[in-house]
């Protein structure tokens, strides 16, 4: 595979006390070539997985923007002294593991010609691609102090020290709606309680507002109930069912118009996929995956982590799609394996500032308990859970992240399944705002208008245009079968077309907005207008059982808006 931009060169790790020849180091002289694009935790766990399933057969190269790995969870812990966050050099562990690496960001993909371009230009070839590139994360409650990672470690140090000098009496953790990683809330929240407790202070509030109904809501009701006991016990409040919105002027202000007094607040921001040309993309910009990770609608481009369309972004879990994509993609490469598809299991390690929770649920619909303890439920207990990353990054540095512990028996647990009614238990709560009571506001069906012309993905992007310009019109949706599917507006049109597509060779599958947001005729008008204001779009697709059944415009919100019977309850707006 040809290298773009610079060569990253290999250099010893900074931070391994004892740097083991764990792996085997050999390069197969197989022709396959697998590109990785990502150099995180689903791009290295899939990497250490094709060297032990594609028996020597995939030449595997890496492709990253900046060439460190860094381990953020533990950015959490930073501002209070507990922990610091590790940086490996990506060059040192692509050797480490005996894969190329080249320095470079994924642009664009030109499925049929099996090519990946980089922002800078380059193109490389490639039989199979991978797609970990992880997710932006955007500000999502406007006057709060974002808790994005490591950077912002300071900016929590710096809320310490104000609270230290008597200036801040009220804190609120915000988990925002939308997609988002939920646990680093509960962990500052707990572990600011427990600085306070620390520095003998009893006279500052904390709460954690969150969309969840209960506690880490996500991982099921026994670790719900581990933590309501956890938040009680430090004295952190619980906010539960409410979409903060923005920070102004001492007030938290809620999506249902309700605003809480709080002096400062830290927030989690929300989650988004970077535009990738040539594949089709949600409006977040995330990748819908089956159940091998690949990229819907291609035949050998995957794609693992928190750039799929999975509702839950974790590390955890996009080691496990990583372990799915790079197995599918092993047999490409002629393994004999059998490829085990994505089951889901929820790891996660709440760190409170005094004993960790560790939190496990089966998302995968089987029949496993979830489980809270406070001892070691998987191993190496990490915070990110790779089956082979883990113990891999453990090997290198040569420590156990938590000290003192042995290995408990029984090891890791089976993986079931997967089902997707598993994923309905309280992953889509969060995801969008809350709708009215019935009657209390107009529903989007008093406004919608009739639906725009219907396409398959198959039709050309040339016989869309043509419509378009016929009818008048700015956006066609998509179907399969009577399925809704994506939308392709004129705008997409014309990324194809600057993109240097023929547009009569074109489908318009490759270029729509896979999976859309969508609305039902009982939605609120507030509701809808909320969604298009958030996402920054102009129309919604009303659908009734996944069957589009009209369009609803912010026009015709607005519209509503002058009507004089309109009712003042509703979503605050
Ligand atoms: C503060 C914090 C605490 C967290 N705590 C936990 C926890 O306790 N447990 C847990 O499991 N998870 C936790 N997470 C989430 C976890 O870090 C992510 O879910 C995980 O890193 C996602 O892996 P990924 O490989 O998809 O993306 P990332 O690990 O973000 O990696 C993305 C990679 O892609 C590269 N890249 C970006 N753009 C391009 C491009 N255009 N082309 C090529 N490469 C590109 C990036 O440089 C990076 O190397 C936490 C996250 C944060 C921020």
């Amino acid at each position: 595979m040809r290298s773009v931009e610079s060569r990253a060169r290999s250099r010893r790790f900074p931070d391994a006390r004892v740097a083991r020849p764990a792996h085997d180091r050999r390069v197969t002289s197989d022709d396959f070539s697998v590109l990785i694009a990502g150099g995180g935790v689903a791009a290295l766990e899939a990497a250490l997985t094709l060297r032990e399933a594609s028996e020597q057969r995939a030449r595997v190269e890496l492709l990253a923007p900046e060439p460190t790995f860094w381990y953020r969870p533990v950015a959490v812990a930073e501002p209070f002294g507990l922990g610091t966050v590790r940086h490996f050099d990506l060059g040192a562990l692509a050797e480490e593991m005996g894969v190329g690496l080249s320095l470079g960001a994924l642009a664009a993909v030109d499925v049929d010609r099996r090519e990946a371009r980089t922002q800078a230009g380059g193109t490389l070839r490639y039989d199979a691609l991978l797609i970990a590139c992880g997710a932006v994360p955007h500000a999502a409650v406007p006057g709060a102090l974002t808790f994005r990672g490591p950077a912002d470690s300071e900016r929590v140090r710096e809320l310490l020290d104000a609270i230290d000098s008597g200036d801040v009496a009220t804190v609120a953790f915000v988990v925002p709606w939308g997609a988002t990683w939920s646990l680093p809330a509960y962990e500052l929240a707990l572990m600011t309680a427990s600085y306070l407790q620390a520095s003998g202070r009893h006279d500052v509030e904390l709460a954690i507002v969150t969309p969840e109904l209960r506690p880490l809501q996500l991982f099921g009701g026994t670790a719900s109930e581990a933590v309501r006991g956890l938040l009680d016990e430090a004295g952190v409040g619980f906010v539960g069912g409410s979409y903060a919105t923005e920070h102004v002027d001492g007030s938290l202000v809620l999506l249902s118009g309700e605003a809480l007094s709080v002096d400062r607040v830290v927030a989690l921001p929300r989650l988004r996929g970077q535009r990738i040309d040539g594949i089709p993309q949600t409006l977040e910009g995330f990748l819908d995956v089956d159940e091998h990770c690949r990229v819907s609608g291609t035949d050998v481009v995957f794609a693992a982590g928190d750039i799929t369309s999975f509702p839950v972004k974790q590390g955890g879990i996009a080691a496990q799609q990583a372990v799915a994509a790079a197995e599918a993609i092993a047999v490409l490469a002629g393994a004999s394996l059998v490829p085990r598809p994505f089951r889901p299991i929820l790891r996660g390690l709440l760190l409170t500032g005094a004993e960790p929770q560790y939190l496990r649920r089966d998302l995968s619909g089987g029949e496993e308990p979830d489980w809270a303890s406070s001892s070691p439920i998987w191993w190496p207990p990490t915070k990110i859970v790779g089956r082979r990353l883990a113990p891999f990054l453990a090997a290198l540095t040569g420590e156990m992240p938590v000290s003192g512990l042995e290995p408990p028996a029984g090891g890791v647990p089976v993986d079931l399944p997967l089902d997707p009614r598993g994923l309905e238990l309280g992953l889509s709560s969060s995801d969008v705002p809350p709708t009215s009571p019935a009657g209390e506001a107009r529903s989007v069906g008093t406004a919608m208008r009739s639906c725009p012309p219907l396409v398959e993905a198959r039709t050309t992007l040339a016989e869309v245009a043509r419509g378009m310009r016929e009818r008048d019109i700015g956006s066609v949706l998509v179907v399969d079968g009577e399925r809704l599917v994506g939308i392709l507006t004129a705008r997409d049109v014309l990324r194809a077309v600057a993109h240097g597509v023929t547009p009569g060779h074109a489908a318009v599958g490759r270029w729509m907005t896979a999976s859309p947001i969508t609305v039902t005729a009982s939605t609120t008008l507030d509701a809808a207008e909320t969604l298009m204001t958030e996402y920054g779009i102009h129309h919604l697709p009303v659908v009734e059982n996944e069957r589009p059944v009209g369009i609803v415009g912010l026009r015709d919100v607005t519209r509503s808006r002058r009507s004089p019977e309109r009712l003042s309850i509703g979503l605050g707006f």
